[in-house]
């Protein structure tokens, strides 16, 4: 039982983000400004392709914050939500004073349905007030049906803010995650598949977009020698030393999503010739995913549980899906949409350990977990 914690995901260094923030050090830029913000930007606008501009900030969170303002999103409008995600979509629909919709899930890739989308969005318009956004999400980095939702933005004239914290280095038909909404946001939290020790991205095509996202995020202050402001700001800019491990961390990105890939194919493997467990897979060849984090769908919620609990006496770190927001105490009385695929996937489902720095003895440890436990 002393055996060494198994995390679910921990943070994974390449090497040089030391190099990057002792440079930060030497030049004295200790700021939420300078060379590696502008370095971390550039290597993400890279990456991801597509004439995006890319704005660091100071979480995801942040981010969404930022993108619903950007979008005109005021008190008394309605935003729709997948409900099936981190509490982190939801939240900042609340901190600009607008209700969250929620939408149900559908089962091949666990993101939001197209179906329970467009009854939500033509119901709210018959109750008259027709939605001012839709934040869809790539759960454990599985790429939500880009094409379907997209052709319901443009048939409601409806933007995307497209929740993309858990699948940098995902795709859909060669399409990067994090360039597919009308605004896009990262996360660099501990956990994700890069991390900046915290952190977070706003994605646009339109350059302006940026320059709003950034002026904001330091504060709105306008073009004059004092400080005069004609906007609210916040202060959500990235800091130059989380940028410098960003950049470090971008140089090793590709290798981790092979990496977590490995550990899904791992579990695939395993997981074959097991009846009654459905590891959550790229539904067709337009999906690529990064597998942030392998899931499992088990036949109960006593099996999930004791398989949790298997696991937790070995110390080894697995965590139940998100629980759906329509469910959650704080949301209770918020509109929901759809039926019980969220609910049943969260009562039935585990992730489990998908770090890109398991080491073979680790992977090992969690093998003997599961073949005594499908024995
Ligand atoms: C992590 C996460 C966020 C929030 O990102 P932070 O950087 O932690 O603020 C938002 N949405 C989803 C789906 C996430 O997993």
């Amino acid at each position: 039982m002393n055996n060494p914690k198994i995390w679910l995901s921990s943070p994974h260094m390449g090497g040089n983000e030391q190099k990057y923030v002792q440079e930060a050090f030497d030049t004295n830029w200790v700021a939420p400004l300078g060379p590696n913000v502008n370095g971390f930007e550039s290597d993400l606008e890279i990456f991801l392709g597509d004439n995006v501009y890319v704005a660091a900030l100071s979480s995801g969170t942040a981010a969404l914050h930022l993108a619903l303002i950007l979008l005109d999103v005021k008190q008394g409008d309605e935003v729709i939500c997948q409900s099936m995600t981190f509490s982190a979509s939801a939240n900042p629909i609340v901190y600009v004073g607008a209700t969250p919709v929620f939408v149900d899930s559908e089962p091949e890739t666990w993101n939001i349905c197209t179906l329970a989308l467009e009854e939500a969005i033509l119901d709210r318009i018959a109750k008259g007030k027709k939605p001012k956004a839709i934040i869809a999400v790539h759960l454990y980095g599985m790429p939500y049906k880009h094409h379907e939702i997209k052709s319901i933005s443009e048939k409601y004239n409806i933007p995307i803010i497209e929740d993309s914290a858990e699948a940098l280095g995902s795709s859909y038909k060669g399409q990067k995650c994090g360039t597919l909404g009308d605004i896009s946001i990262l996360s660099f939290n501990g956990n994700k598949i890069i991390t900046t020790s915290g952190g977070g991205a706003l994605v646009t095509k339109d350059k302006s977009v940026k320059e709003k996202a950034v002026f904001l995020s330091t504060q709105a202050r306008d073009n004059a020698p004092h400080y005069q402001h004609s906007y609210i700001g916040y202060n959500y800019r990235m800091s130059n030393i989380c940028a410098g491990i960003g950049r470090g961390q971008m140089e090793v990105l590709e290798d981790h999503v092979n990496l977590r890939r490995e550990m899904h194919r791992f579990y695939m493997g395993f997981f074959e010739s097991i009846e009654g467990v459905k590891v959550l897979n790229e539904p067709s060849q337009d999906c690529f995913s990064n597998h942030w984090l392998s899931a499992i769908i088990l036949d109960s919620y006593e099996t999930r549980e004791a398989l949790r609990l298997a696991f937790e006496k070995e110390n080894i770190e697995t965590r139940p899906l998100w629980k759906p927001m329509h469910l959650q105490p704080v949301f209770e009385n918020c509109p929901y949409y759809g039926g019980s695929i969220a609910q049943k996937l969260f009562n039935k489902g585990l992730c489990l350990p998908s770090g890109s720095n398991l080491e073979t003895e680790e992977k090992n440890r969690i093998q003997q977990v599961l073949e005594r436990f499908f024995k």
